[in-house]
């Protein structure tokens, strides 16, 4: 589809953004779809954050992505937010509204979509994870989303927080402690997280710790620890299989990459904007493609 004076922007707002996948993932859909729509990356300093976002509701956007440092700043700069997006405190997805009484002006609307991203790919196993012990690593931005994701969906009798500053862990579990009816939220000491690892029977990776191009590191090298009844999934989708999944796997845990819930995140954004579905399996091998799989 040609770009013409139809074309309808969508952006992702952060710094940096060189790295970041989500305009390949969408313009390889809009051009599938053929939808007059174009995904931009704009690299935005905290400064100009709250200007960028007017620039959205003026300049004709669609929506747009929030991604890293901006996600918690843009949540007061919207008109309404989303239940899932008031409680991780972060924003991921604008979507760009008209007004209901004057059509003129545009409303903005704050969604987070790394919540339902993330439960979508653990959706064949939801059944088997009700109310079963849970840990997370990490306690930043993506652990909040992925710990409410957890005990609003599975209501867990116990979610570990494994954070290597304690501090974080605890303020990650004040943040969250009304959507936890079951007490679940549980920092362990050092010296308790093995047996929380092996208790858990969903183990997940929110730290950047395997990521490309540290790729040897790990959050829980102690392989051991790992059995067939876990699911162990990584949010880290460069390199695809990570350190921790290829060990987890190798130990008979089911495992699951970060590539299945960005596709899936993307998804929920995508349709907010354009009221189609996202083409997903086009989309997965069109990515599979960029990591030479
Ligand atoms: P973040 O807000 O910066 O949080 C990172 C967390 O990891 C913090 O708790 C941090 O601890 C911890 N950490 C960082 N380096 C560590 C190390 N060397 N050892 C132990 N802990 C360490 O980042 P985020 O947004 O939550 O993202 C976390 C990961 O998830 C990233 O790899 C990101 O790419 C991935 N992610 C993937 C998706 C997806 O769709 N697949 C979506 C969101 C995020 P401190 O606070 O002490 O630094």
């Amino acid at each position: 589809m040609d770009i013409d004076s139809h074309t309808r922007p969508v952006a992702v707002l952060g710094f940096p953004v060189e790295h970041t996948l989500s305009p390949l993932i969408h313009n390889t859909a809009f051009r599938e779809q053929r939808l007059n729509f174009v995904y931009l990356a704009s690299a935005v300093r905290p400064a100009d954050v709250e200007a960028a976002v007017h620039g959205l509701r003026v300049l004709g956007f669609a929506g747009a992505n929030v991604t890293i440092p901006h996600k918690q700043a843009v949540l007061p700069l919207m008109d309404e937010v989303s239940e899932q997006a008031r409680a991780v405190g972060a924003v991921n997805t604008i979507v760009c509204r008209q007004g209901q009484v004057d059509v003129d002006v545009v409303k903005l609307y704050g969604d987070n979509t790394d919540v339902a991203g993330f439960l979508e790919p653990l959706r064949p196993h939801a059944d088997a994870l009700r109310e079963k012990p849970m840990l997370v690593f990490g306690a930043g931005g993506a652990a909040h989303a992925v710990a409410y994701a957890m005990l609003t969906a599975y209501r867990p009798e116990r979610l570990f927080i494994v954070a290597r500053r304690q501090e974080k862990a605890i303020r990650l579990a004040d943040h969250l402690r009304g959507f936890d009816e079951a007490r679940a939220l549980t920092i362990p000491a050092q010296r308790a997280v093995r047996e929380a690892v092996r208790e858990s029977r969903l183990v997940v990776n929110a730290t950047p710790l395997g990521m490309y191009p540290d790729v040897e590191a790990s959050p829980w090298p102690d392989l051991d620890d790992f059995t067939p009844d876990q699911v162990v999934y990584d949010l880290i989708y460069n390199p695809v299989q990570t350190k921790l999944l290829r060990g987890a796997a190798a130990r008979g845990a089911i495992t699951i990459g970060g590539l299945d819930m960005l596709i899936a995140q993307a998804a929920c954004s995508y349709v907010q904007w354009t009221g189609h579905e996202m083409p997903v399996d086009f989309v997965r091998a069109k990515l599979a493609g960029h990591f030479g799989k």
